[in-house]
Order: C-alpha cells, then sequence, then structure tokens
C-alpha cells in the first residue's frame, strides 16, 4: 500500500490483568514523520508503544505495520517487519563490547554495523569497550545505534533523553531528524515538552489512556500543554 501509514493503531485497547491502561486509541505516523507521545506519569504511554511492538499486553483493537496488519503477530516477527523499540533504561548488554551489543541485535552483519560505526563515531572509538563502562548518554546511543542495524522503517523511542546531559540530548536528536530525513517513521515518548515540539511534526497527549490532544506543535505551545493536558493533579 503507497499511502500506508508506517504504523497505525486503530482502537486499540489494552491492559494488564484486570487493569484496563488504553482505550480505543487511534494512532498512525507516516514514513519520514516524527510524531511525539506525551502525557503524565501513568498516562499510557509505555505501554502504548509496547502494544505497538507487540510486547506482553492484552490488546484489542487492530495494529498495521506499512499497510499490513500484525495485531496477531509477535514481538520477533514485527521486528522483522521493520518495527524497532528502543526501550527505556538503555536496555544493553553492560558485559558486552560495544560491538560485541550490535552484533547481538543486528541482522544485516557488518555491513550495517560499520554504516552505525559512521554513523555515531563514540562508538567506533570504543567499540572494544565494555558496554557498562561507557556514559549514560553512550549507552543510550548504543540502544539507538543497535536498533538502527536491523534498518528499522519505524522507529519507536521510550524517554531517551532522561537523565542525559543536554549536549547528549541534542545529539541523540540530530541523529534521529537525520533518520526521520531518510523516511523512517519515528514516535518518541518524551518528558520534555519544549524538545518535543522542537522535533516533531505531529504530536498525541495521552491522558488516561485515551488520547486527549493531537495536532501540530504550531496548534500549541509548552505553556498550553502543560497547563491543558500535562499537569499533574
Ligand atoms: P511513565 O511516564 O510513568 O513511564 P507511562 O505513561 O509510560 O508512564 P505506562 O508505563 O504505560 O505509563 O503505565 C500505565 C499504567 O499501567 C500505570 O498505571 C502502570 O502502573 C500500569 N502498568 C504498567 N506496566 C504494568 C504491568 N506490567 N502490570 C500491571 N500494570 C502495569
Amino acid at each position: 500500500a503507497a499511502n500506508a501509514a508506517a504504523l497505525e493503531l486503530r482502537g486499540v485497547s489494552a491492559r494488564y490483568g484486570p487493569s484496563v491502561v488504553l482505550r480505543d486509541v487511534d494512532l498512525s505516523v507516516r514514513p519520514g514523520e516524527t510524531v511525539a507521545l506525551l502525557g503524565p506519569n501513568g498516562a499510557g504511554k509505555t505501554t502504548l508503544l509496547r502494544s505497538a511492538a507487540g510486547l506482553p499486553v492484552g490488546v484489542s483493537g487492530s495494529v498495521y505495520l506499512g499497510g499490513s496488519d500484525v495485531t496477531r503477530a509477535r514481538s520477533h516477527r514485527r521486528s522483522r517487519a521493520g518495527l524497532c523499540l528502543v526501550p527505556e533504561g538503555r536496555a544493553i548488554f553492560p558485559n558486552l563490547t560495544v560491538a560485541e551489543n550490535i552484533r547481538l541485535h543486528g541482522r544485516s552483519g557488518r555491513e550495517a554495523a560499520e554504516r552505525v560505526f559512521e554513523a555515531f563515531p563514540i562508538l567506533a572509538e570504543r567499540r572494544s569497550q565494555r558496554a557498562g563502562l561507557m556514559s549514560g548518554g553512550q549507552q543510550q546511543m548504543l540502544a539507538l545505534a543497535r536498533c538502527l542495524t536491523t534498518d528499522p522503517q519505524v522507529v519507536l523511542l521510550d524517554e531517551v533523553s532522561m537523565g542525559l546531559a543536554p549536549r547528549i540530548v541534542d545529539e541523540i536528536f540530530d541523529a534521529l531528524q537525520l533518520l526521520a530525513r531518510s523516511g523512517v517513521a519515528i514516535l518518541l515518548v518524551e518528558q520534555y515538552v519544549g524538545k518535543a515540539l522542537a522535533m516533531a511534526d505531529r504530536v498525541y497527549v495521552l491522558d488516561r489512556g485515551r488520547i486527549s490532544w493531537t495536532g501540530t506543535p504550531s496548534e500549541t505551545s509548552e505553556d498550553d500543554l502543560m497547563n491543558r493536558y500535562l499537569s499533574v493533579d
């Protein structure tokens, strides 16, 4: 399907056992588009990413990747179909080297690894170092780099900027912008609303499991979002 969204959720609800966390969510990301997902703590942002990625959570509704219905597909099949999730908290293997972390994850072998090292020179410099000895920012880059070795069409990022120095955050967001320009669809959960508005083509706000607002950054502002949607009551 030529005009298909890279990722689309239609009427998605999600629950952990009896507790319903997402309710009837519609969301789409087109190829090359950067979409920010905002919302207060516990709103269901991580659960939405997990639902898209096919990770364990009880989902009803439909999930499409590039126009194909993947609702019944498990996470590894969605990953083969071009979806990649960079989870919160830098899920890397600290005792393996940088190169081993990348080789473990990538499907496309040495060539893909070399491309990633070109894009992230810091990782290339440290390829033989144990990943756990790098700074938090570098570990976060590694988590992103590892995802990129799979040549994804859709990249989901869960609070990648959390706890990182502003300079590192800028570097990561620059890398994401390049990625979007190459046609990859990006959906990012972000705590820094200003940053998200600067990056994103479109924004969704989640509130207690429902989409409470969606639009473009030009239709809102950080203050507006903070006051109307993101204040903790
Ligand atoms: P945060 O910003 O705090 O990460 P979030 O918007 O990402 O929040 P989720 O992590 O999706 O929210 O959590 C939504 C709700 O689901 C919360 O009330 C949380 O306690 C609950 N929840 C999350 N994971 C599980 C789980 N594995 N089992 C049961 N409940 C869960």
